[in-house]
């Protein structure tokens, strides 16, 4: 089409979602530049050039937008946020620091819809070059089945990695599985992809399935709970070691209930307040409520631990850390809090889990003695 503007887009890392990022970007005729992998060169530039006290997924994020607009990005994605955290100064913060490197490109901030799809789809129309509505709408549609898909394949795999034969096969097959979605850009496909999907991480050979493997839920901010090389493989380094993990927080949850709660309803929102409200009975900021409530939960549903994770000076997080060990003692359910951030060493985090499954296998052990007296 004459005057189509060719833009070049890219966006941060967060699990999974660069895949529904791409889909989107992709069927509406951009071209995307995709950020390599987070490695340590990217926590390594991004720390470099962030404020010190800024928030671990910032840093992060700069990480990637630099190595993007070095391979050729002009046009930067970004969820915009309100109060009372910081989230919201993020873009801002982003932009100045990218400008002040020197670079030339556009940041575009999506600020949240609070309900309304279109005034969400509005703001990235300039982007599709004024696509039509229903090419916008196929496009989100696409891409809302491919996060709704990989989030099923994840579940999966959390269930059958502590029983893999093999240390990593879960792993393997998990990733086999998601690179079926990348491609898949229609209903059938992403249905057929998410078939194959689950079958090839159920087919991952699995040992002694009688066993009651430990059941530790996860809860904490969702950047650190979603990608996990800023958690560094925590559920991944649980499930070798034979527990079973269940995470409180995924990308579909996430935009059904804190981007487009008028399409799909306040889910289990609600029940997480209700869980929360003797211990924190408001909305402190990003998941600290959440984090409180969901524990509850896990609590109320036999789980034998509750791992919190948290950006080091995360606020919302740090006020559940706060009450966290209350909640731990009033409902008998041991907790383990890791502040993350570029300081971080895997080794020392193993340390800890392995102190805390000791724990865990012990007080089992107590409780099925003093189940038998
Ligand atoms: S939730 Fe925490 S880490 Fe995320 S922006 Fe807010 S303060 Fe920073």
């Amino acid at each position: 089409m004459d005057g189509e503007i060719t833009v070049k887009i890219t966006f941060p890392h967060m699990g999974n979602l660069w895949i529904a990022l791409n889909t989107i970007f992709e069927e509406l005729g951009a071209e995307v530049v995709v950020p390599p992998p987070i490695t340590k060169k990217t926590i390594t530039l991004g720390v470099r050039h962030s404020p010190e006290f800024a928030c671990f997924p910032l840093k992060v994020n700069v990480g990637n937008f630099i190595e993007a607009l070095e391979t050729g990005a002009d046009t930067i994605i970004m969820a915009g946020g309100t109060g009372p955290c910081r989230f919201g100064y993020y873009a801002e913060v982003q932009r100045e620091i990218l400008q002040d490197l020197g670079y030339d490109f556009e940041i575009v901030t999506l600020e949240p819809p609070q309900g309304s799809l279109l005034g969400l789809a509005a703001n990235i129309k300039r982007l599709a070059n004024y696509k039509s509505w229903n090419e916008i709408y196929r496009a989100f549609k696409i891409a809302w089945q491919q996060i709704n898909a990989l989030d099923i394949m994840h579940a999966a795999s959390l269930k059958v990695r502590p029983y893999e034969e093999q240390k990593g096969a879960t792993s393997k097959a998990y990733e086999k599985a998601v690179s079926l979605m990348v491609e898949a850009r229609n209903t059938d496909s992403i249905a057929e992809s998410l078939s194959q999907g689950l079958q090839i991480i159920e087919s991952v050979s699995r040992v002694n399935s009688s066993r009651k493997p430990l059941k530790i839920g996860i809860v904490g901010e969702i950047y650190m709970v979603v990608e996990p090389y800023a958690n560094m493989e925590i559920e991944k380094t649980l499930g070798e070691m034979g527990v079973e993990v269940h995470r409180s927080i995924y990308l579909g949850h996430w935009i059904k209930e804190h981007l487009l709660p008028k399409l799909f309803g306040p889910g289990d929102v609600e029940e997480i307040k209700k869980a929360a409200f003797k211990y924190l009975n408001h909305f402190v900021g990003g998941h600290g409520l959440e984090s409180v409530g969901r524990t509850i939960l896990y609590a109320q549903d036999n789980y034998d631990g509750v791992i919190h994770i948290l950006p080091f000076t995360c606020t919302p997080e740090i006020v559940a850390q706060s009450i966290l060990p209350e909640v731990s003692r009033d409902y008998q359910i041991p907790l383990l809090s890791f502040s993350m951030d570029e300081h971080s060493g895997q080794a020392g985090i193993i340390t800890r889990l392995e102190a805390f499954m000791d724990l865990l296998e012990q007080k089992r052990e107590k409780e099925k003695l003093l189940g038998a007296v």
